[in-house]
């Protein structure tokens, strides 16, 4: 067995990497870079082998650094099977088409305003013929890519639907197996089970996206969202949350509806303001068996666990626009996350210089992005081009985070027997947070661990 590592190599996005095993190739995720446009351009439009070649794709998840470059391998000639969980494979419908519509944007964007002509990485049709390859596995039925080979999904705890993936083959009458984590989560988050035990391993490819951090110590995110719609009641005001569409949107949604559940939410109109969120929220309906026992248990006293009185999904624009004129107290949750697109702006332009509007982070903002300089406490910002004083009160609650955090992440991988472990490698992180992790899995045991770089080709 042989592993190619291209994407996600000490970086966080464009997950990828590519197995040899015998005649066989099987892609691990087929993820989008993300970053500088050009750069990131150039390297999801240029796939380092030929997709005709390719037997198999196995997706951990449906994040967009993970399954966003699967239309561009399509596009290329591939017509092998990809194997994901059926949460998965629906998440990745109506995210690959957002995907799309981005790209199809942004190309159009390009020629209207700088004359620049940029064929879109791929469009809907490539989309459309994507979905038709999907083959969905449920977790813990083992199934064969290619002759030989047994893969079996295992539930991440990071996304719907997203798993760690553990791989067996016999090489000259040994048994091998190898973990791939895909991104791992945390326990006792809302909706989802905690990350399934996988065993015991030879090799491991391991995330290490909070390697070097750990995760502020869990407040209880109740009572603080609580007293900040309190507040924002009394000073009649708007609360708006910048949330990611798929996952962190369903679990504040989630949270709010268990609060009205046990008569303790306020009255207040919620306005869900994102049209991927609401597609993403339809997806989480269809899939409970990826729900944890708390929630399954809930579903007993209430059909939908994302709808409550004075919540408000608003699909298009002229809805959207007539948010803003409603005089009452209302809490407006839009994308996206770290506030660099989508209709969260229009909210700030709107609301972010009246001392009233309260504005409230659930989670990683990274540096440079409008979010996290807002986080930072800047007083002047600039949106669609015109600058605003921030007269909002802003708070952060990080305790959303979809990721097992460093020592999270120690715990995870220790848990089974270390000695068996003959190599782990570290993928999707940042150089500075990968070695601090590499150090602590050597203090915990592992005889090696591996950082491997861009191009990386090593043999098991
Ligand atoms: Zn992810």
């Amino acid at each position: 067995m042989q592993i190619e590592f291209y994407g996600a190599a000490r970086t966080v996005t464009g997950s990828q990497h590519l197995l040899t095993f015998g005649e066989y190739k099987i892609l691990l995720d087929c993820g989008l870079f993300q970053g500088r446009r050009a750069e990131a351009r150039e390297l999801n439009r240029k796939l380092n082998w030929d997709a005709r070649e390719l037997d198999a794709v196995i997706l951990s998840h449906a994040h967009i650094d993970h399954s966003g470059n699967l239309p561009t391998l399509i596009k290329h000639g591939f017509s092998g099977s990809i194997y994901a969980t059926p949460a998965t494979r629906d998440l990745c419908a109506i995210m690959l088409m957002d995907s799309a519509m981005i790209q199809m944007k942004d190309a159009e964007h390009l020629l209207k305003y700088r004359d620049e002509h940029v064929e879109p990485l791929y469009d809907i049709d490539d989309v459309a013929n994507t979905m038709q390859l999907f083959d969905p596995m449920p977790y813990h039925h083992s199934f064969s890519p290619v002759p030989g080979m047994t893969v079996t999904f295992y539930d991440a705890g990071h996304l719907l639907g997203s798993a760690s993936v553990v791989i067996e083959w016999e090489e000259d009458g040994v048994k091998k197996r190898m973990m791939f984590t895909g991104d791992v989560g945390r326990e006792n988050r809302p909706i989802l089970k905690d990350p399934d035990k996988t065993g015991d391993v030879d090799f491991i490819i391991s995330e290490s996206t909070y390697g070097g951090r750990l995760h502020e110590v869990e407040q209880d995110l109740e009572r603080s969202l609580l007293s900040i719609i309190t507040d924002v009641i009394k000073k009649d005001g708007k609360l708006l949350i910048p949330a990611f569409s798929v996952g962190r949107t369903q679990e504040l949604i989630w949270y709010l509806n268990n609060l009205y559940n046990r008569g303790l939410l306020p009255h207040i109109d919620v306005f869900v303001d994102s049209p991927l969120a609401i597609r993403a929220t339809d997806v989480f309906r269809l899939h409970p068996e990826c729900f944890d026992a708390q929630t399954r248990s809930m579903l007993y006293t209430d059909d939908d666990l994302f709808s409550f009185p004075g919540i408000t999904y608003t699909r298009d624009v002229i809805a959207s626009k007539r948010i803003n004129e409603s005089k009452k107290p209302a809490i407006i949750i839009a994308g996206s996350g770290m506030c660099e697109s989508g209709r969260i702006l229009h909210h700030m332009a709107q609301y972010i210089e009246k001392e009233s509007t309260t504005m409230l982070f659930l989670g990683y903002n990274a540096p440079h992005t409008l979010g996290r300089k807002i986080i930072n406490g800047d007083k002047e910002v600039r949106i669609f081009g015109n600058y605003f004083t921030v007269n909002a009160h802003v708070y952060e609650l990080p305790g959303l985070s979809g990721h097992a955090d460093h020592a999270g992440m120690v715990q995870y991988l220790s848990d089974r027997t270390i000695s068996t472990v003959k190599e782990v490698f570290l993928v999707h992180g940042e150089p500075e947070g990968q070695e601090a992790l590499a150090e602590s899995l050597k203090n915990a045991g592992f005889s090696s661990v591996n950082i491997p770089e861009r191009g990386t080709v090593i043999t098991i």
